[in-house]
């Protein structure tokens, strides 16, 4: 199989953004994972260089236009490496072969009688680069703007667009998947149920010259959609060169949602025209909003992806922007939504299973893979479970849906992570009559951690390296580089040596944690920093402990708690009646409550919680498997006396 992703070729009147980033993240994710399943991978991107707002641009900056773009092209160019974004061609729209292109194709559809000369009066935003219709308009000004459009009458080259709009339609509905996710499709449709306009293609010289020449007038110029939309085709050859047949047939272009139309309309009737197949698909993204507001350069609010990979690693960015935005739909970005990411997800659950199955090896085996011994009913649970993941992955990943690819990825995560805890390998090492058990277990522990590997090379380019080195895998390791090969279980060879871990997750602390936490270290009063008193610091003492005054409580009533959906009100016999507050409503209902025996801390200092008084704390057990934490409260195996001391 063959793979054609495109993203857009990004504008160069400003520097790259959050929303390129993205883009672009998607793209190559995209190709990597098509990789994976062995198709031939083509993936272009590219810079758009023409027009009015570039030649104004350029003016600012007091430049030639060539050297403008010549600068903000290479700011795109270079962002993509630090990204471990890897085109395989970066196309220019001042190339002298795009150019060549252009102006064969525009002779074409001239010849064809579908370019016509004529004049037009129209509501032209020189913001938007083209003339708006009446209906687009909110109060007056262009919606984008905030500006009202001015009133230009001029003799112009124009596309017959509306020639095609019967044919685009029965087009987008015998190809349901044309358009995806379906809300664009529908919006398409909604638009196309309006007669289509035709589209002006050209301007006069006399007021822009930084375009490509009509080949049939050279008094115009033609650029945006006609020289643009091009680069798809002249970025494989059209209309002769070798790659061009095999790649064209599987065209997808992946775009934000604000140039839907051009892609979906005008991309299309121009493809129709000049008597080629359209593209197969068209993967439409919402935005990301910063502060909830959609970033603009005027908000201020622009985030720069070389700055973002410097504060939170590739690995992090690549991860978080794919996680957290449901394809499709718009999403928000913030420091402490990333840095929650990368604690949790990654530092936590990913990064600690990693380490701490690679040092049981080490501890447990002197670091050599053992084999396994025969396969149990929680081992047989754990393969099934990987292979639901697999299933899912590739279904899920093709569709563009990388968020719920990578939660099912986590949703494996904690199946291992909760098998290595009920598997208990540090017990089986105690036993000599527990060797085999523990060989097996380890071994099915290693077996999930190369399928990590394997699934996640696309999203996270340099942990995964890390992952498979400490695998004793190099890179190009079918087993973790092909999905066909890989999905296999039972293919990492006893007697193997595993290598060390590199660190693959740093935990990353809030900006104001940093600040507090240095405070803190400089009011200690220990001024030795040796190994030893950093380790302490996380031990109590035996005398400490014994100052906690823990015991066996009978819950008597409960009650929810006005204005809090996360607080009841409890009285629990301890053995004498207390109030305490607990944040446990969302995960117990009051009823469920009464006649349960607890473990509470006694002695806590009282403390007013929405106006009450509580004293002692109630203990429960946070769920660490899923997604969203699920508390258990604490008990004991039987009954006993109200009262009773935990010690
Ligand atoms: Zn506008």
């Amino acid at each position: 199989m063959t793979t054609y992703i495109t993203t857009p070729i990004y504008y160069v009147n400003a520097q790259p953004h959050l929303g390129h980033a993205y883009t672009t993240i998607v793209a190559d994710t995209y190709s990597r994972f098509r990789r994976l399943c062995g198709d031939d991978v083509r993936f272009q991107t590219g810079t758009d260089e023409h027009g009015d707002k570039i030649v104004e641009a350029a003016e600012r900056e007091g430049v030639a236009p060539k050297e403008y773009v010549d600068t903000i092209s290479g700011m795109f160019s270079s962002t993509w490496p630090v990204l471990e974004i890897e085109p395989d061609n970066f196309i220019r729209t001042t190339d002298p072969d795009h150019i060549k292109v252009v102006q064969k194709i525009l002779q074409d559809v001239y010849d064809s009688g579908d370019i016509y000369f004529g004049e037009y009066t129209g509501l032209y935003c020189q913001g938007c680069e083209r003339y708006l219709t009446e209906k687009e308009l909110v109060d007056g000004n262009c919606p984008d703007h905030q500006k009202p459009p001015e009133e230009i009458a001029e003799k112009n080259y124009f596309f017959r667009m509306s020639k095609y709009q019967q044919q685009l339609i029965d087009h987008i509905h015998a190809h349901p998947e044309f358009i995806t996710p379906e809300r664009y499709k529908n919006e398409v449709l909604a638009f196309l149920s309006e007669p289509l306009e035709d589209l002006c293609i050209s301007r006069p010289k006399s007021r822009l010259t930084w375009g490509i020449e009509l080949p049939f007038d050279d008094k115009f110029v033609t650029y945006v959609w006609f020289d643009a939309l091009i680069n798809y085709l002249t970025g494989i050859g059209y209309p002769d060169g070798d790659l061009f047949e095999g790649n064209w047939s599987v065209a997808e272009h992946v775009i934000a949602k604000d140039i839907l139309k051009p892609h979906a309309i005008y991309w299309p009737t121009m493809l129709f025209s000049m008597g080629l197949p359209l593209y197969q698909k068209l993967h439409v993204h919402g935005y990301w909003n910063v502060d909830n507001t959609k970033m603009s350069k005027s908000i201020g609010n622009v985030v720069r992806p070389k700055e973002l990979v410097a504060a939170y690693g590739v690995d992090t960015l690549r991860y978080f922007t794919l996680r957290e935005m449901s394809f499709g739909l718009d999403s928000s970005f913030s420091s402490e939504a990333i840095v929650a990411r990368q604690n949790a997800d990654l530092a936590n659950d990913l990064g600690n299973l990693f380490s701490r199955a690679i040092a049981m090896v080490q501890k447990y085996r002197g670091g050599v893979i053992p084999a396994p011994g025969s396969y149990t009913d929680s081992d047989s649970d754990l393969r099934q479970a990987a292979e639901k993941m697999l299933g899912r992955y590739e279904e899920v990943m093709g569709q563009f849906n990388f968020h719920l690819g990578l939660q099912a990825i986590w949703e494996f995560v904690g199946v291992v992570n909760r098998y290595i805890v009920t598997s208990e390998p540090w017990t089986l090492a105690k036993d000599e009559s527990g060797k085999e058990r523990l060989d097996t277990v380890l071994y099915t522990i290693l077996e999930s951690l190369r399928l990590l590997t394997l699934v996640l090379r696309p999203v996270m380019i340099g942990a995964t390296v890390k992952m498979g080195q400490a695998l004793a895998m190099p890179k190009d390791d079918a087993r973790i580089s092909l999905l066909a090969v890989g999905r296999q279980w039972g293919l990492l060879e006893p007697g193997t040596q595993l290598q060390a871990l590199e660190t693959l997750f740093p935990r990353l602390e809030k900006e104001e944690k940093k600040e507090q936490s240095v405070k803190q270290t400089k009011k200690g009063k220990k001024k030795k920093a040796d190994v030893t008193d950093v380790a302490d610091d996380n031990l109590v003492s035996f005398d400490d402990f014994k100052k906690l005054d823990l015991r066996v409580a009978e819950i008597v009533a409960a009650e929810p708690i006005k204005k809090s959906d996360r607080l009841l009100k409890l009285t629990v016999k301890a053995p004498e009646e207390r109030t305490i507050v607990a944040g446990i409503a969302e995960h117990y209902s009051p009823e469920d409550l009464i006649g349960r025996q607890v473990i509470i801390v006694a002695n806590l200092k009282p403390a007013k919680l929405m106006g009450i008084e509580s004293n002692g704390m109630v203990l429960a057990a946070k769920d660490i498997s899923g997604e969203k934490e699920i508390l258990l409260l604490t008990t004991v195996s039987g009954s006993v006396p109200t009262g009773s001391n935990v010690a």
